[in-house]
């Protein structure tokens, strides 16, 4: 280390002396101490007086400051001033003076070649034996080149961070593009875009292949070469149009549109319109769909539809005059079996009464049996025929305003021989007294009907009765009894034809099973309804409507 190098306060020669004599090969003179690591230090370390003058100047100090200690010392400090940084420099100069330390505050400094550098500075007041103030120490470390390498740094982290996101947004752009693309090129419909001319300025691979055209080939073609000729005239002017109502919505609604193949050749379509606006300039964008499959699928279901429908109707008017046929045909050869039986019970009574000889017991009963018999058997007949002319539209009704009442008390009287000799009690309420729209006849035979079950399906010591009650612009008429009931769940089918309930007590199970159809179809022809209302066991309740008054 070379003395002649370096400037700082010497200590005085006493002092110096003193020390020297004392010294040892391993004790080092403390100024000396002082000197080298004031010497070897990175930082400048620099003396100034008060009034600014530089009084030591280390190696640090040239290192930073470019200025060699003889260059330095006795200048002023404003060699190293910046311009800008005189007034923070001298307010740090002036807490100094009052004896406060500075750490550490930032400066810009200027080196000798004039280039800026960035120290931080440490200030300390120097003191005399007295303790007064006369220079200042100056501790500057460089930090250009720390803060150049941060803010490279930073610089370089924010490129990249930039750049990384400029990537990332280039590839995103660049997939989503493609993926885009591949969309719009393989849609299954075609997509067309057109500028306000009228020129394709963007078709996908599907408008080319629908259109029967080469890849690219559609482009700035005029759209109306993809327009059936029929279909052209003022394309033109719809095309403004849409352009100026600015929304999107189908094209030619309730129209069946066209389109033209290059061939030549057309199919149907279906059309959705979309305005869009790039800057100043308009376009269309046209999706469109070819619908031929869709139509051909139509036109087959209602070919279809029609033949379906017409073999229906052909069959609903066979079966109708099968049905007709077959009635007609019962209600005759019901009319042709009742002649003979008429006369084989008419001749069985007259053997019963005896008049030409006497009968024994067994011929007595021989002839029962063919009196009962033939009865059940007129009986249904009487009811197929009945069946089959109101099945084939044969029975007409004579509808009057009919007293219920009469017409019930000869239901009653009819049936009551029957029903005691079963031990079973007919009833008639006397509230009878209503008037309904009805055919006398038809109404009779319905009453009777129900009336002669209730005696048949109950058992001896039972009950059957009649009873009716006005219900609005209705008269509602029950038949009810205390007899075997019908289980719950077969109620609604003993008005079937032929139906006879499944649980029937022996000796009680005799009938047609048409009778209470025969009294549905009739009360419904005469504007009513008919219900049951019944449990196994708990007796039955029929009950029928008739309009009240002439509607
Ligand atoms: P049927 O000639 O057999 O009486 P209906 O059509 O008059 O024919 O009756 C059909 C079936 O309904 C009967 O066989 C019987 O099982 C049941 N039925 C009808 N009326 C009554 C009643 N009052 N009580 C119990 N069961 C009845």
């Amino acid at each position: 280390m070379a003395p002649d190098r370096m400037c700082y306060p010497r200590m005085n020669d006493r002092a110096e002396r003193t020390r020297s004599s004392s010294a040892a090969a391993t004790w080092l003179n403390p100024e000396r101490w002082l000197a080298s690591i004031v010497e070897s230090s990175d930082d400048a370390i620099i003396g100034e007086s008060l009034d600014g003058v530089i009084t030591s100047w280390n190696a640090g100090a040239t290192r930073i400051f470019g200025y060699s200690a003889e260059e330095a010392v006795g200048q002023t400090v404003t060699i190293l001033s910046w311009p800008g940084e005189e007034a923070r420099v001298a307010a740090y100069l002036a807490k100094l003076r009052q004896g406060e330390r500075v750490d550490h505050f930032e400066v810009v400094r200027r080196h000798k070649s004039g280039h800026k550098l960035l120290v931080s500075l440490s200030l300390s007041p120097i003191m005399d034996d007295d303790g007064e103030i006369v220079g200042i120490a100056k501790i500057a470390r460089d930090l250009t080149a720390q803060r150049a390498a941060a803010d490279l740094l930073a610089e370089r982290d924010s490129q990249l961070a930039l750049l990384t996101e400029k990537e990332a947004t280039a590839r995103g752009e660049a997939i989503f593009e493609r993926r885009f693309h591949e969309l719009l090129e393989h849609a299954p419909d075609a997509i067309v875009q057109v500028d306000s001319q009228g020129k394709i300025v963007v078709a996908n691979f599907t408008a080319a292949t629908m259109f029967g055209y080469a890849p690219g080939e559609l482009l700035s073609l005029r759209v109306e070469e993809l327009i059936p000729h029929s279909a052209r005239a003022g394309h033109d002017q719809h095309r403004a149009q849409f352009m100026a109502a600015n929304r999107t919505r189908p094209m030619g609604q309730g129209l069946d549109l066209h389109a033209l193949r290059k061939d030549g050749s057309t199919f149907p379509v279906e059309i959705s319109l979309s305005p869009v606006r790039a800057g100043e300039e308009s376009f269309v964008t046209a999706v469109i769909r070819d619908v031929t499959q869709r139509r051909e699928a139509e036109v087959r279901m209602r070919d279809l539809q029609e033949t379906y429908m017409a073999e229906l109707r052909e069959r609903q008017a066979e079966a109708e005059r099968l049905n007709r046929l077959k009635s007609e045909f019962m209600a005759s050869i019901s009319h042709e079996l009742r002649t003979p039986l008429h006369t084989v019970i008419g001749f069985a009574e007259l053997l019963a009464e005896e008049t030409e000889a006497q009968l024994n017991d067994r011929q007595r009963r021989f002839l029962d049996h063919i009196r009962k018999d033939s009865e059940h058997l007129l009986g249904l007949i009487n009811d197929v025929l009945d069946l089959s002319r109101i099945e084939a539209g044969g029975l007409t009704l004579h509808t009057e305003l009919v007293g219920l009442h009469a017409v019930a008390d000869e239901a009653v009287e009819s049936i009551r021989p029957y029903a005691e000799s079963r031990n079973v009690a007919v009833h008639l309420a006397p509230s009878m007294n209503f008037d309904v729209v009805a055919d006398r006849l038809r109404l009779r035979q319905v009453l009777t009907n129900l009336l002669s079950n209730g005696a048949k399906f109950t058992p001896a010591g039972g009950s059957v009765s009649v009873r009716a009650r006005r219900d609005g612009h209705l008269v509602e008429i029950t038949v009810e009894d205390t007899g075997v009931g019908i289980p719950t769940d077969e109620c609604q089918r003993v008005f079937e034809k032929f139906y006879q309930v499944g649980y029937t007590p022996v000796g009680v199970r005799e009938g047609t099973g048409l009778g209470l159809a025969i009294c549905r179809q009739l009360v419904e022809m005469q504007g009513g309804s008919i219900w049951v209302e019944s449990e196994l066991g708990q007796g039955s309740r029929f009950c029928f409507t008739l309009p009240a008054v002439v509607v």
